[in-house]
């Protein structure tokens, strides 16, 4: 992994996407991996007080931070709290590179401030773009800008001099793997200007995997014995057979666009904490 600190301003996510995998962190606090995540959002209102004094030691080595690798830092409840233009400038004032991942368009409101920051420090921007079928985004990502919303929002990045990656993620066996699919889904990032893409079968975690199951069951039922074929017992990924298929396939169909491998998030990071200041944790707000 390329880097070991993460910054999550938010816990649970109202984009409730039926597939998070952030799903069992929410059961840390009593709150269910299910309707709870999606609703009940806990806020950490000094998050940016916090990580000015943490940056600020001397012990601080100005590793690359990424933010967006659990929960979404512009998922809905940004545009009230207002949380990230804080810790941008944090972050950027201490002389530590980062990323965001997110889906959230919200992320236009701040690239004037993320330009000034990449003055001063290394930022890399990317968007989670999974589902280009609306009525099945819609479905299982109820809470998430439209895919055109969040191209825009690529396209806007990329004028204002970022080379963004579209993480191509998860992609959903039998519902968004074909060929048709797939080549649409890149001509349509490659039109938006990314830079890159990265892509990867869906994974499912526990926590993740009951709530997607239920959500395959009600919306798909003739899927499911094939998904069970796929995600054998506890299994959270793909057999291997089905991944090796998919790289396969996807790795021409990007070529073809124009669209190298992006730069990937590593898949756990360490959560940015230690020493004495503590974040203030605000009640699980209903949203
Ligand atoms: S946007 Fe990301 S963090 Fe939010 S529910 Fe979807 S997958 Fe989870």
């Amino acid at each position: 992994m390329p880097f070991d600190w993460t910054v999550n301003p938010y816990r649970g996510c109202t984009h409730a996407c039926a597939y998070c995998f952030a799903r069992q962190t929410h059961t840390y606090l009593d709150l269910d991996a299910g309707r709870d995540f999606d609703s009940q959002i806990v806020v950490k209102t000094n998050v940016a007080d916090v990580l000015a004094l943490e940056l600020g030691r001397d012990s601080w080595s100005h590793e690359h931070v990424a933010l967006g690798t659990n929960t979404d830092p512009y998922q809905r409840a940004e545009g009230r709290y207002r949380l990230m233009p804080g810790i941008i400038e944090a972050l950027a004032s201490s002389q530590t590179p980062f990323s965001i991942l997110t889906k959230g368009t919200l992320l236009r409101r701040d690239l004037p401030l993320l330009q000034r920051a990449r003055e001063r420090v290394d930022v890399s921007l990317a968007m989670s773009i999974a589902v280009f079928d609306d009525e099945l985004q819609r479905s299982i990502e109820p809470g998430t800008p439209s895919a055109q919303g969040r191209l825009q929002t690529v396209r806007a990045a990329t004028e204002a001099g970022f080379r963004v990656t579209v993480f191509l993620m998860p992609v959903l066996p039998h519902l968004t793997d074909s060929v048709a699919a797939l080549d649409d889904a890149l001509r349509q990032i490659a039109e938006a200007g990314a830079a890159g893409v990265v892509h990867g079968a869906l994974h499912l975690r526990p926590g993740a995997k009951q709530w997607f199951l239920q959500w395959l069951s009600r919306e798909h039922p003739e899927l499911v014995s094939s998904y069970a074929a796929l995600y054998p017992g506890a299994a959270a990924t793909a057999r291997r057979d089905y991944r090796r298929w998919l790289a396969r396939r996807v790795a021409p169909l990007a070529r073809s666009h124009g669209l190298t491998r992006g730069e990937e998030r590593p898949a756990r990071a360490r959560p940015l904490t230690g020493g004495t200041p503590t974040l203030t944790l605000q009640q699980p707000t209903l949203f």
